[in-house]
């Protein structure tokens, strides 16, 4: 069933508004700033459903706390996502779609659908993590 109550727009528009991921209860106090009567349970509920159907991007901080961000398209796509810094980018993955197809077609699967998300840090943070030195070379054997 798809709600579209204005609850959900404007939990929408606020998510469009964020700089970057938010949780919940940091759109529930953006909204609460403009003066919005919304509750903290629907703003979960309208991120969780707009996560479902593709108009946002979701992820897990490291502390398990569910975060948020507008999504660019609600077109079926991927998401690469550094897991230090949040940063997204949304990328195509065609030869996923046609794994996808033709595995489902394989097992006589109908109406399949996937979601693939890509985690790692991004080039900025690669940069700026402390260099993992390659292990120590074993010392040269000695010959007598
Ligand atoms: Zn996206
Ligand atoms: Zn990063
Ligand atoms: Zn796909």
């Amino acid at each position: 069933m798809k709600r579209n109550t204005w609850q959900r727009e404007a939990v929408r528009t606020a998510l469009g508004a964020a700089e970057g991921f938010v949780s919940a209860q940091g759109l529930h106090s953006n909204l609460h700033a403009t003066g919005s009567p919304i509750g903290l349970a629907t703003v979960y509920r309208a991120l969780a459903d707009l996560a479902l159907e593709g108009e946002a991007d979701s992820l897990q901080s490291p502390e398990g706390e569910g975060l948020y961000r507008a999504c660019s398209t609600t077109d079926h796509h991927h998401h690469l996502i550094c897991r230090n810094c949040g940063l997204t980018v949304e990328i195509e993955a065609d030869a996923v779609e046609t794994w996808a197809k033709n595995v489902a077609a394989e097992n006589g699967f109908t109406q399949a659908a996937h979601v693939v998300d890509v985690f790692g840090l991004c080039a900025a943070c690669t940069a700026a993590a402390p260099a993992v030195s390659p292990p120590a070379a074993p010392p040269a054997p000695v010959l007598e």
